[in-house]
């Protein structure tokens, strides 16, 4: 049976740490929380806020703690943060974090790299953070990265990405996102990989999506990923980030641009583009730099002569 399109989405900004965390600007504590609450005036409901990782290893989100303490709390707005194991996971609880984010590499190379251990490993280390999060109440959901395409193996067999999200979805993840970590994907394999997931995982696991532009094909697959009944999608504003453990492997979709496309195309957010679009002028100050989404500089659908 295909999959309805949804006619409401919900967006996932991960600016605060996928698009912070490698910037060569490094961003005070306070600044870092102005930003995550320009986003919630906008609309966005859930955040990537920070990462628990060592802070050697990521230096710009030693400050996890201290933000989390510095952000005023929402009834109905979710923090994540990142962990990679579980210390980094005792630490997102102590700071009282609403939802871990564990991420799953699809390629043994690339997550040696990225995490230390093959792809194996890692999925031992989601299961014992999903039980950890479960008996700490807090929700849990699970990156798969590298979904389309490795920096070190090329191409990834469906037949991988599909085994690995049935491994996954045994620990009940909140959701599963699929990501395009080095931006490779075209639509035909978004909607092949979103469909084998889909089959494989059941109907009931929410699906997300997280598109990098790198080849400017991000926006192509959030259509393609829309269509194939993804109901979540990743994005920073203004389009900052990347990973920075993948060469060359820059640009986030931005969130303005997502914004723009999705109200455009009758997709509810509930996020406002105008808000979004001043705070992405408000980051280009903050970074010295134009940000590379477009709709801060070309605003939006004009609005005629009254
Ligand atoms: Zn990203």
């Amino acid at each position: 049976m295909p999959q309805q399109a949804a006619t409401a989405v919900e967006i996932v900004d991960v600016a605060p740490r996928d698009g912070l965390q490698a910037d060569a600007v490094t961003v005070p504590t306070a600044t870092k929380a102005q930003l995550i609450e320009r986003l919630v005036d906008a609309g966005v409901r859930r955040l990537e806020a920070t990462s628990f990782v060592h802070p050697k290893r990521v230096p710009q989100m030693a400050d996890a703690e201290d933000l989390m303490a510095a952000l005023p709390r929402h009834e109905n707005v979710t923090y994540i943060g990142l962990v990679m194991n579980r210390r980094g996971l005792d630490r997102a609880i102590d700071a009282g974090v609403d939802e871990i984010n564990a991420v799953v590499v699809c390629s043994d190379t690339f997550c040696e790299r990225n995490q230390g251990t093959t792809t194996a490993g890692a999925l031992a280390v989601w299961e014992d953070l999903a039980q950890g999060a479960r008996e700490a109440g807090i929700g849990a959901g699970v990156t798969l990265s590298a979904v389309f395409g490795c920096p070190y193996e090329g191409p990834i067999p469906v037949e991988r990405v599909a085994s690995v999200a049935a491994e996954v979805a045994k620990s009940g993840p909140v959701e599963i996102a699929i990501a395009d970590t080095i931006g490779v994907a075209v639509p035909p394999d978004v909607t092949e990989r979103v469909g084998a997931v889909r089959e494989i995982v059941g109907p009931d696991v929410r699906l997300r999506a997280h598109f990098h532009n790198t080849r400017n094909t991000g926006f192509a697959n959030v259509v393609a990923a829309l269509e194939a009944g993804v109901e979540v999608f990743d994005s920073s504003l203004g389009g900052i980030g990347g990973c920075p453990f993948a060469p060359a492997a820059t640009g986030n979709i931005a969130t303005e641009d997502l914004v723009y496309l999705l109200d455009r195309m009758g997709v509810e957010t509930g996020v406002s583009l105008e808000s979004l679009c001043e705070s992405a002028l408000w980051l280009e100050e903050l970074l010295g730099r134009p940000v590379p989404g477009y709709l801060s500089k070309a605003g939006g659908f004009p609005r005629g002569r009254d």
